[in-house]
């Protein structure tokens, strides 16, 4: 494997990115590399070929440079000497903050069916406080799901099983179809192993027999575009994911013949007008199969699809299904909302932020008609209101009421935690039991082992109801002993 910037450098292209960009990329190139000098991944190679293809497959998203940096050090604080103000002194706060939030959703993790529902609720906390940190996630597991195969049967399950139940759904809620895709597909490999045969297999047939009727549509839809006058960006095939044929094949009885979009011609043009034109020459080469006409375009899917969607026979009986689409439609389909962050000339933070908001409640609202999402009501009704959600140190999390201190946590977490605190790390940093809580901290609480019971000025600053009675009921209790003590005495 080669771990030469090059690999890295040649994504890196001067359309999109600037010299400074490059000079800070190998910047963070080299102290990644560094950092990572000696560890070895499972398999065997150099450990650092595993941010770099993460930075890599950010780059080629042509994400912001400084998202393809955090990518490249996202692993160094959690696993190496380097910790992170040495990232935060050298690249400054923002890309300091999203490897630790990559550090923190790293923590997260996967612990059977009851715990579905709060870590949604962690991967959704940690996109709303910065997107971009989902993205390098995305990324890293994009790279350790494309290398499960060296580790432990057990362990690949577990991971199978967090990238089938919450990556590939989020993926799917970003609009992020080709992350959905290939999560769902490397998931169900190690899940069903012999249902993802046997769809494999069926898909690989197919294509072998639909391979030259494609072939041919191809050169006859660009000869007949060019007659009109239309220049396709690109006219290109695409082969249906192997889980979402799986599905639905489940839904028409496995009769594989009732499946039309297995293989797909895609038409890429320049503008919407073309797209109809296109749609129009298309029906005019061949036979249009009725009903089946569908215009995203003007009436796009929830997550903000578009295309053209027909399906016609060719010549030959066979049936071809087309997707016409322009350029930007395409990106928004293959990397959704990652998408709007290609192009931005320099979007001041506030602005990004705010973009990102007005998204996130349109996937809100459209949580709200899903079925999927129905089951978490809960989610919903928390998400963004008076609620923060802070992690224990294993990653656990705990949903509190704005404004909630180390007290108000330690009582969620056990009433003899809460009793016994005698000091707190909030983010590993030592912190008052009083100093309110934020989204996303990570809080620690110290136990003093010999500790009598609760402070009762622990009262003039707890938020929850929760904390408060915990705090009554003990001082209740050692009051009475102590004048049980007293009493008994005389
Ligand atoms: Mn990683």
């Amino acid at each position: 494997m080669q771990i030469a910037f090059e690999t890295l450098n040649v994504k890196l292209t001067p359309d999109r990115y600037t010299p400074e960009d490059l000079l800070l990329a190998k910047k963070a190139y080299d102290l990644a590399f560094q950092a990572h000098n000696g560890q070895l991944r499972k398999s065997g190679e150099p450990y650092f070929v595993h941010p770099l293809i993460t930075a890599m497959k950010l780059a080629d998203m042509r994400l912001p440079i400084e998202i393809i940096i955090a990518g490249l050090l996202h692993d160094v604080p959690e696993d190496t000497e380097v910790e992170l103000d040495e990232i935060r002194n050298a690249f400054g706060d923002d890309i300091a903050n999203m490897v630790n939030g990559v550090t923190k959703l790293g923590h997260v993790q996967y612990r059977g069916l009851d715990r579905y529902v709060e870590n949604l609720r962690k991967m959704f906390l940690a996109m709303a406080q910065d997107v971009r940190v989902v993205f390098i996630k995305f990324a890293d597991r994009m790279h350790n799901m494309e290398t499960l195969y060296v580790i432990p049967e057990h362990k690949r399950r577990r991971i199978a099983k967090e990238v089938m139940e919450i990556y590939a759904p989020i993926a799917n809620r970003l609009g992020m179809g080709e992350y959905r895709g290939l999560f769902e597909d490397y998931a169900f490999r190690y899940l069903e192993p012999k249902e993802y045969n046997w769809t494999k297999h069926l898909l690989e047939q197919r294509i072998k027999k639909a391979g030259p009727a494609i072939e041919k549509a191809i050169k006859a839809v660009e000869d007949e575009l060019s007659l009109h006058g239309i220049k396709p960006l690109s006219v290109h095939g695409r082969t249906k994911y192997c889980y979402s044929l799986f599905k639905k094949l489940k839904r028409y009885d496995d009769d594989i013949t009732k499946v039309y979009d297995i293989m797909a011609l895609r038409i890429v043009v320049g503008d919407v007008g073309e797209c109809y034109a296109a749609l129009g020459i298309l029906h005019g080469l061949y036979t249009p199969l009725s009903g089946r006409i569908k215009d995203y375009i003007s009436q796009p899917k929830p997550n903000g699809y578009q295309s053209l969607h027909t399906t016609v026979f060719d010549d030959q009986g066979t049936i071809l299904e087309f997707q016409i689409r322009t350029n930007e439609m395409h990106e928004e389909a293959e990397y959704g909302i990652a998408a709007h962050w290609r192009y931005k000339e320099q979007p001041g933070e506030k602005e990004q932020r705010l973009e990102w908001m007005n998204d996130l409640i349109k996937i809100q609202k459209e949580l709200e008609e899903e079925d999927f999402m129905n089951r978490l009501d809960e989610l919903k009704l928390d998400m963004f209101q008076d609620r923060i959600f802070v992690f224990t140190p294993n990653g656990d999390v705990f949903d509190l009421p704005s404004g909630s201190t180390p007290i108000d946590f330690a009582y969620h977490v056990h009433t003899d935690i809460g009793n016994k605190a005698g000091g707190v790390k909030i983010n590993n940093q030592i912190a008052n039991l009083n100093t309110p809580l934020r989204s996303g901290d990570m809080c620690e609480i110290i136990v003093e082992k010999n500790r009598q019971g609760p402070n009762a000025d622990w009262l003039k600053f707890v938020k929850t109801q929760h904390a408060r009675e915990k705090i009554r009921d003990s001082l209740k209790k050692t009051k009475k002993s102590f004048f049980s003590g007293f009493m008994g005495r005389k």
